[in-house]
């Protein structure tokens, strides 16, 4: 069949694509650990679902506003205003399915052929090839581990041409869980106001923060960020609700407005019971959202230590999210890649094989010497996952 050349040029998400394998394994009888999808393994808290079956009951399923129900961005506004100060008005707030669809939909509606949008590396797998639906050029930047992975203000104008429109910044990271300080962002926002870039800040992760860090993005610096910012955030990881779909921008109204007529044309509202469960997490008690970050917080210690008890592995602690990015450059030379495979790749592939285990392999997300893991997983299978991979390295031999 003859495709558009606009999806012939776009991979499948591979962090989607390695849970199928990985489920398909599963049904098969295979005992695997799966440390594949970034999916919080908690349910969903009661009180949301319950939300989600009352607005069953109470006929809460017609169409509502397309950007939103006026309830829901009004939760949104609260949220955004309580916890870091930061105004909205309703006119710059839409509702998507999911986060996905906002960023797909902000995107569509910012960029266009000639624009280029940089990317740090290492970076979640749906950026690039969402720029590129857009006809723009994703610009992947590489960061260094020494930095904790983190974009430098010095990387940042170095990358620079007269077609940069937008810089997309993650924090805490998909997939390294890196957390970027003030202080960072302040250097980073100085180059963004001097050259007028717009910022695409995905926040997805801010309630997930270990350590008492203190949550801060670009547009909380000054009041000139705020107007060149485009916050992307939802329920999917702080309420345990990827299913639900659910998720938001908020930003200068013009964007928002455009992205909301582009939706309009394309899916219309989110589904309404799930807005209506979306406001009562957002809404609700917390304390569902304090218990799972917890439990995070102790998975990122215990998985930190089995990773850097493996002999070679290095790896920054990460500060947030519930990914692991740990890098096994040290046995790449012991292994023998397939042809077209990277080596990242060749080494996920041999600890499916070999130790039933499912990560993702770097070059995925822009850096091949590291695999990701997601820890969103139960303890226990974290305990196995690493025994697993540490006697399958242990094979490959010096
Ligand atoms: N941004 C990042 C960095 C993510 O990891 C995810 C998870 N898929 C999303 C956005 C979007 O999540 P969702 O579409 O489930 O809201
Ligand atoms: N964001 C999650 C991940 O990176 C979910 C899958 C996806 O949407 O890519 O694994």
């Amino acid at each position: 069949m003859e495709l558009a050349r606009r999806i012939r040029q776009i991979p499948p998400s591979a962090t989607l694509a390695l849970n199928a394998k990985a489920n398909q394994l599963k049904a098969q009888g295979v005992d695997i650990v799966n440390f594949g999808v970034g999916e919080p393994d908690f349910e969903t808290p009661d009180n949301i679902r319950e939300a989600g079956i009352k607005a069953i009951r109470e006929g809460h399923t017609r169409y509502t506003p397309v950007g939103g129900t006026p309830e829901l961005k009004e939760a949104i506004i609260r949220r955004f205003q309580e916890d870091y100060g930061l105004a909205y008005k309703p006119g710059e707030i839409l509702v998507s399915c999911g986060g996905k669809h906002g960023l797909y939909n902000l995107f569509q509606v910012l960029f266009e052929a000639g624009d280029e949008v940089i990317i740090p590396a290492p970076f979640w797998v749906s950026y690039p090839p969402m720029v590129m639906l857009a006809d723009a050029t994703p610009v992947v930047v590489p960061t260094r581990q020494e930095n904790g992975f983190k974009l430098t203000a010095l990387e940042l104008r170095q990358s620079l041409t007269p077609k940069t429109k937008a810089l997309v910044l993650n924090s805490p990271s998909n997939p390294t869980g890196m957390v970027y300080t003030r202080k960072e962002l302040e250097a980073l926002g100085e180059v963004v106001l001097e050259k007028g870039l717009y910022v695409v800040s995905d926040d997805i992760y801010d309630k997930i923060l270990f350590d008492g860090e203190k949550f801060v993005n670009i547009a909380m610096l000054s009041p000139e960020l705020k107007a060149r910012t485009f916050i992307l955030n939802g329920v999917s990881k702080t309420y345990a609700m990827t299913g639900w779909r659910i998720g938001y921008l908020a930003g200068p109204q013009e964007g928002i407005a455009a992205a909301t007529n582009l939706q309009s044309q394309s899916t219309s509202n989110p589904t309404s019971i799930s807005q209506k469960a979306a406001a009562e997490a957002l809404s609700g008690p917390q304390e569902a959202v304090a218990a799972m970050v917890k439990e995070f917080a102790w998975r990122r210690d215990d998985i930190l230590r089995r990773s850097l008890e493996i002999p070679g592995v290095t790896c920054p602690k990460p500060g947030g999210a519930f990914y692991l990015f740990p890098n096994f450059s040290a046995y790449y030379d012991r292994l023998k890649p397939g042809a077209g495979q990277s080596p990242s790749q060749a080494l996920a592939d041999y600890l499916l094989t070999e130790a039933r285990l499912a990560a993702v392999p770097g070059n995925e997300f822009g850096e091949d010497n590291c695999l990701r893991f997601s820890y969103a997983t139960s303890r226990e299978r974290i305990a196995t996952g690493l025994t697993r991979i540490k006697e399958a390295l242990e094979k490959l031999g010096k």
